[in-house]
């Protein structure tokens, strides 16, 4: 069946400016691409950065969004691991498989794909989308689960586990604090109780949040605004915690963070950070820290899939609401002003 000529999307303006209005649908440009109608999608906190002008390479006209399910529509002539009517999870970064970084599984540095979704390329927040290298890009959804968990799969969950959680190395007995109680810090603490940390301490400004996170398994909050948290963790640790896992991108949180670790432990840095930091190397550099930072490559999708599958990990409970695509901007809104809606992630369906 041919698709209509024209669909829905949300398109960037460029800064501050957006708006949910008809452009033309995409369509196969290269073999290995799939067309993808979307059930659901998402918005992230980086479309937010996009608005505000902070991504110069999201240029006016985008459609924005890298996160959703949907079935597949059309297939391209090279496309052989999935079929129209096939129901998928878009992964927020497209890999082609077949460079080098795909071979090493960095398919976040994918020569020909990388986040490129709702970046440099046409997005899901959108009626239809297309996926450049579908093969490796798409992942088929299992019958009966739930599709709105589905879309934690996209990118936040991912993210909190590879950047926070294995690069931090959290390991059994550990004391691991999350400075951020958003919802990619949220991932993180939901898939660091795979390695049965002693202490999970989440940190953040805003009391909702945190106890929110207390809801997700934090065995402690500490609200940051209200309490030197330097000082709270120094006094309730022997030296320090072993792993401190930065999900907001400023420089005070990175401050907590190197502040708190101890000697041999992890500084896994998750956020994303507009300018620079004050790294502590004169006091740092006798303690065997480990700093990491990264990218998402979304390798891990199959097994987090597995885990979301059997109900082991349950990022559905991170969503706190619901709108239909012709509420775009009002679900944008809502978003934008997550402190005072309580918002955390919100689910924008088609029906
Ligand atoms: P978010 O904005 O929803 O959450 C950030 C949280 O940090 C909020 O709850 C806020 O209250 C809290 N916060 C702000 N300032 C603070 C401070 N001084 N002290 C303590 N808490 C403070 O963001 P999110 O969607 O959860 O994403 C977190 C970070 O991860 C962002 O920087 C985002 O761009 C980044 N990110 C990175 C990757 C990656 O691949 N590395 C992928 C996705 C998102
Ligand atoms: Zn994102
Ligand atoms: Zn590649």
């Amino acid at each position: 069946m041919a698709l209509a000529s024209s669909m829905n999307a949300l398109v960037y303006k460029g800064p501050g400016e957006k708006a949910w209005e008809s452009v033309p649908t995409p369509r196969i440009l290269k073999p290995t691409d799939a067309i993808v109608e979307l059930t659901k999608t998402t918005i992230c906190g980086t479309d937010l950065h996009i608005l505000k002008g902070d991504v110069p390479a999201v240029t006016s006209g985008r459609i924005l969004g890298h996160e959703g399910v949907g079935i597949v529509v059309e297939t391209g002539d090279a496309v052989s691991n999935f079929s129209v009517g096939d129901r998928v999870i878009i992964s927020c970064v497209t890999s082609c498989g077949k460079c080098e970084y795909c071979k090493q599984q960095m398919y976040s540095h994918c020569e020909d794909g990388g986040w490129i979704l709702g970046h440099l390329i046409d997005g899901t927040q959108a009626e239809y989308v297309r996926i450049p290298h579908a093969d490796n890009s798409l992942y088929r959804i299992p019958e009966g689960t739930d599709e709105e968990a589905l879309v934690m799969l996209s990118d936040i969950l991912p993210t909190g586990f590879e950047i926070g959680v294995l690069y931090g190395a959290v390991s059994p007995g550990d004391t691991v604090a999350i400075v951020g109680a958003g919802p990619v810090g949220m991932a993180a603490l939901l898939t660091a109780q795979f390695y049965s940390p002693s202490r999970l301490i989440m940190i953040d400004l805003d009391d909702a949040r945190l106890e929110m996170a207390k809801r997700f398994g934090a065995t402690e909050v500490i609200n940051s605004g209200k309490v030197n948290v330097v000082e709270e963790l120094m006094n309730s640790t022997k030296d320090g915690v072993d792993v401190a896992i930065e999900a907001v991108g400023v420089p005070a949180t990175f401050d907590v963070c190197q502040n708190i670790v101890r000697p041999g432990g992890h500084i896994a840095n998750v956020g994303v950070h507009g300018k620079s930091v004050d790294f502590q190397i004169q006091k740092l550099w006798i303690q065997n820290i480990t700093l990491t930072t990264g990218l998402v490559n979304t390798n891990t999708t199959p097994m987090l899939l597995k885990t979301v599958e059997s109900g082991k990990v349950q990022p559905e409970q991170l969503v706190t609401h619901r709108f239909k695509f012709d509420e775009m901007l009002k679900a944008y809104e809502v978003f934008g002003n997550a402190g005072e809606e309580k918002a955390m992630k919100v689910i924008i369906s088609k029906d």
